[in-house]
């Protein structure tokens, strides 16, 4: 195991004044083509040198970001940016019970992107950030991309097991029908009709 911060000495002035501190931190980011968004952490915890007679080059040159400081930055730049954290990425898709597979499979994704947004390596386009809200969100849209997109045709049981709420009148058999075909028109019909 690494030994404490406090033990190390500072490259720069040889002394062993690490120490974990709070401190601003600041960066710009470019995402999805448009301009740059100032990323910005007031309390970000870092090692730094503590010794006021350290002169480094560059006041940064001392500050060092270890693993959970990198992930601090990650994780505020998702939130900054607007869009879903890994962690909410992850959480989504276990709410919903589907594997990473499935769920590429659902959405259409290439190669591993949603493992990367889920590990923080990649930061999602704002509108596969968009799709997976509505996923995550909207049950009948799961629904809606499955057999409208994908041509698969769910048996009225086991529309009725996933989405057991729309089911208000099982006696009701011109309504469940509109349901089941999933025009948007028919949806908003069936919703005012109650
Ligand atoms: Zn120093």
């Amino acid at each position: 195991m690494a030994r404490p911060v406090e033990q190390r000495r500072c490259h720069v002035c040889r002394q062993r004044t690490l120490r974990r501190v709070a401190r601003l931190f600041e960066y710009e980011v470019s995402h999805d083509g448009r301009g740059p968004v100032k990323i910005r952490i007031p309390d970000l915890e870092v090692v730094a040198c503590t010794n006021p007679d350290c002169k480094p080059a560059e006041p940064g040159d001392t500050i060092l970001h270890d693993d959970a400081a990198i992930w601090r930055i990650t994780v505020e730049t998702y939130r900054q940016l607007g869009l879903l954290t890994p962690e909410e990425i992850r959480q989504g898709r276990e709410d919903l019970g589907l594997s990473l597979q499935e769920i590429a499979d659902l959405l259409g994704l290439g190669g591993n992107s949603l493992s990367r947004w889920e590990r923080g390596r990649v930061y999602q386009s704002r509108s596969s950030d968009t799709l997976l809200r509505i996923i995550f969100k909207v049950p009948e849209a799961r629904l809606f991309v499955e057999r409208d997109c994908h041509g698969h045709d769910e048996s009225g049981q086991e529309f009725k097991e996933k989405f057991p709420y729309l089911e208000t009148d099982e006696t009701d058999r011109s309504k469940w029908r509109k349901l089941r075909r999933f025009t948007p028109q028919d949806h908003m019909t069936y919703a005012e009709a109650g």
